[in-house]
């Protein structure tokens, strides 16, 4: 496939000289099968030639001379096998014959008697085509006609070839041009002959200016003799070189190219011409820059992603195992992101980010930084250290910093703002991955964030040992109801006379390897699990049969009790939890309405609209009290606590236990109670410790009181007791 010296950059239009095409090839055969026609001794007056099309095994006619309209049409495809020419495709042999006998399969109307001589046309072993000619009826076969009938099949497999050949060739020179691979060709001493569009495009040289030149033209000076020298050496050893190479192109700008060089020899081996065909890279760099930024990298801030730190740290890790020695992660988030972005809008939250990254990456002096949630950044520090000890000494002043650079505030379109960091630390262990090391920074965050804003953690064996017993509640929390595990205790509530009006249903989980584990510990991760589902209605279904055996005892009647039953968010995604209540109450034949069902604030007022709230009304409906719990706590808005069918608001432990300080603890219980009643509801405090807390109440308004003043939850038997003692009257 060697371009001629000369071929042109635009492939020439297909009548130009020296070029064919496909009715050259009949118009030859035409002529061919005219002089056959012609020759006194073979009286034929008519034949035609067919092109063999070997994949579908079928004949083609191609040329004729004499042809009646009839043949033509029904000999225009022929199946190989088929009368006499698709025998003969078959069998390559060449057939004579003196009449129109069983073997002519193809008739027509009118058709007279004649005979044939059928021979194929071949290359070789490989059939062209098929020559047939028309003879006299009762034609003798002569052995000189057939040698000079295989002669003219003969000329005609070469016109065939050749001009086959000759199409090939054209369409390759018409790929090679329009290919969008750069191709040069160069003679024995490299000078070049010729180039295509796509060479003059990248290298910006015309085929004129080039033409004579050797490649050294193109040579960038970024490699040396020696390279050039292996390059050459190996072409001459096996033929070819391909590789990356850096040219020049005529601006001057050096590009990045895929090379690959062939040497075209002839006969005896030596070399003729030297094909060199290129891929210019410049654009795949680039893309593939763009997809190396956008993986790795955040858009926003331009710093790393989680995915390029988490790829860094695991060769940090790698390094310091080798060097038996560890490292330290620090995981930040900026302190009150979220409402700051609400408020002055997403543009502005954005601007904010960029600067703390920018302030971050600043600060942190060549240490490995990435954003890896709105809000959130990791740092993996560059100190080593033998031990975690030693380390730490390291590392403490340098997050101290860390965290100090964002002690001064914010300017925002010219509005100043104090934003902190909160950060966590861990240090690595010798077996350690990413994912661990930033599980355990992460936890050391969290703890932060819960104890002080501001404040760096490290991830030390206390934490360690949380996050130990914290694994074993989530790995054994969904087992708790299925091995009975839970047993719940009963706090009263109380009126303002002291009488008893109900109890509040407090669960607790005694696991076998952890002891006696609080709610507040469990629940979060039942929730996580989805398990609260099943302790959920584990409680309920347990503090209803209590309720009914009280009111069986006679310790209870009918409305003078209310049994409060937590009930966690997660219990309201699903549907019909109001029928499934209903339904077990109806069991125990007690009424819904002394059935109180406390749903915390946040709880309430973040929870997915609509679906929780028709829950809520579908339980109201059925006749279950529904108290907040935690009032106070979730910032609620008015609107839409009124917009609930609420019966009872109950104030947050953290306003009673402050309330004595008077200032502004006092102020908020006003006003919260206040709110409550302006909207019909009655309040209940909880977490009453001391007589003074409970007078405070009492001359605010409140109406119902529980906490640890009047009794602490008591398991069934001890709360039994207390109802014997404390009857509802
Ligand atoms: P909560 O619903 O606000 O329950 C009141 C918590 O305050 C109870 O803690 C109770 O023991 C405690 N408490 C009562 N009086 C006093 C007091 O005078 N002083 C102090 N310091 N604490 C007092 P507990 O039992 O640990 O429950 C904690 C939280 O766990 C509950 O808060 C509730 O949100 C959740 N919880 C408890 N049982 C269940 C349940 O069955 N289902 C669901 N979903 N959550 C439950
Ligand atoms: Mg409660
Ligand atoms: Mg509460």
């Amino acid at each position: 496939m060697t371009p001629s010296d000369n071929p042109p950059a635009t492939p020439a239009p297909q009548s130009d000289s020296g070029k064919v095409c496909a009715s050259d090839l009949q118009s030859l055969l035409t002529g061919i099968l005219r002089t056959i026609v012609r020759l006194p001794w073979l009286h034929t007056e008519a034949g035609g030639v067919f092109l063999a099309d070997g994949e579908r095994r079928c004949l083609n006619l191609v040329a004729h001379v004499n042809f009646a309209p009839q043949i033509q049409g029904s000999c225009s495809q022929v199946a190989y096998g088929h009368c006499l020419c698709g025998r003969v495709a078959e069998s390559g042999q060449m057939l004579h014959v003196t009449c129109v006998d069983h073997r002519h399969d193809i008739r027509y109307p009118d058709m007279e008697d004649h005979g044939h001589y059928v021979l194929p046309v071949e290359d070789g072993e490989e059939l062209l085509g098929v020559l047939v000619l028309y003879v006299e009826v009762g034609h003798v076969r002569e052995q000189e006609e057939v040698d000079a009938l295989r002669d003219f099949a003969a000329v005609m497999a070469t016109v065939i070839r050749v001009v086959n050949a000759r199409l090939d060739k054209q369409v390759a020179d018409l790929v090679i041009a329009h290919s969008a691979h750069g191709v040069l060709v160069a003679d024995r001493d490299r000078r070049i002959l010729w180039v295509n569009r796509a060479f003059e495009k990248a290298t910006g040289y015309r085929l004129e200016e080039v033409r004579g030149q050797t490649p050294k033209l193109l040579a960038s000076g970024r490699h040396d003799a020696a390279f050039y020298r292996r390059m050459w050496q190996q072409i001459r050893e096996t033929g070819q070189w391909q590789g990356e190479i850096w040219n020049r192109r005529k601006n001057g700008e050096i590009y990045p190219e895929w090379l690959n060089i062939i040497a075209l020899r002839n006969g005896q081996g030596e070399v003729e011409r030297y094909a060199g065909m290129f891929i210019d890279l410049t654009e795949i760099r680039r893309a593939e820059a763009h997809i190396h930024r956008l993986a790795y990298f955040d858009q926003l801030t331009g710093l790393p992603n989680r995915t390029r730190f988490v790829e860094k740290l695991a060769e940090m890790l790698a390094d310091v195992k080798d060097a038996g020695q560890c490292l330290a992660v620090l995981v930040l988030d900026l302190d009150h992101f979220h409402p700051v972005n609400e408020a002055l809008g997403r543009e502005a939250g954005d601007a904010l980010l960029r600067e703390a990254g920018r302030r971050l990456d600043s600060v942190a002096n060549g240490a490995l930084v990435a954003r890896v949630e709105p809000d959130q950044f990791l740092v993996a520090l560059p100190e080593r250290a033998g031990d975690e000890a030693a380390l730490l000494c390291q590392v403490r002043q340098q997050a101290e910093r860390i965290l100090a650079a964002f002690e001064s505030g914010f300017e925002l379109s010219g509005q100043a703002l104090n934003l902190g960091m909160t950060a966590g630390l861990a240090c690595s262990q010798p077996d350690d991955t990413p994912d661990r090391l930033l599980t355990r920074a992460g936890r050391a965050l969290r703890e932060a964030k819960q104890t002080a804003k501001g404040s760096l953690r490290i991830f030390d064996t206390e934490l360690a040992r949380q996050a130990e017993y914290e694994r074993h509640i989530v790995l054994h929390i969904e087992q708790a109801v299925p091995r009975n595990e839970l047993f719940l205790r009963f706090q009263p509530q109380v009126d303002q006379g002291g009488r008893i009006v109900g109890a509040e249903t407090l669960v607790r989980w005694s696991c076998p390897d952890l002891g006696i584990i609080p709610p507040d510990v469990f629940i979060q991760h039942a929730e996580e699990s989805g398990a609260i589902v099943a302790i959920g209605r584990w409680v309920f279904e347990q503090a209803v049969r209590h309720f009914e055996q009280w009111r069986r005892h006679g310790l209870v009647g009918h409305d003078d009790f209310v049994l409060a039953i937590n009930l966690s968010p997660a219990q309201l995604v699903g549907d019909g939890i109001a029928e499934r209540f209903r339904t077990w109450c109806e069991r125990y034949a007690v009424p819904c309405s002394v059935i109180e069902l406390e749903v915390t604030e946040s709880a309430m007022v973040h929870g997915r609209d609509g679906q929780m709230q028709k829950q809520l009304v579908d339980l109201a409906s059925c006749g279950f009290r529904l108290a907040i719990d935690d009032f106070g706590t979730g910032h609620s808005s008015l609107s839409r606590l009124h917009a609930l069918p609420i019966d009872s608001f109950k104030l947050d432990r953290s306003f009673v236990q402050d309330i004595e300080t008077g200032g502004r603890p006092l102020a908020i219980v006003k006003s919260l109670i206040a709110m409550a009643h302006e909207l019909g509801h009655a309040v209940i405090a909880e977490g009453i410790e001391n007589d003074r807390q409970l007078a405070i109440l009492r001359n605010l308004g409140c109406e119902y009181y529980q906490g640890y003043w009047f009794s602490p939850p008591l398991d069934e038997a001890a709360f039994t007791a207390y109802l014997r003692e404390h009857p509802p009257t």
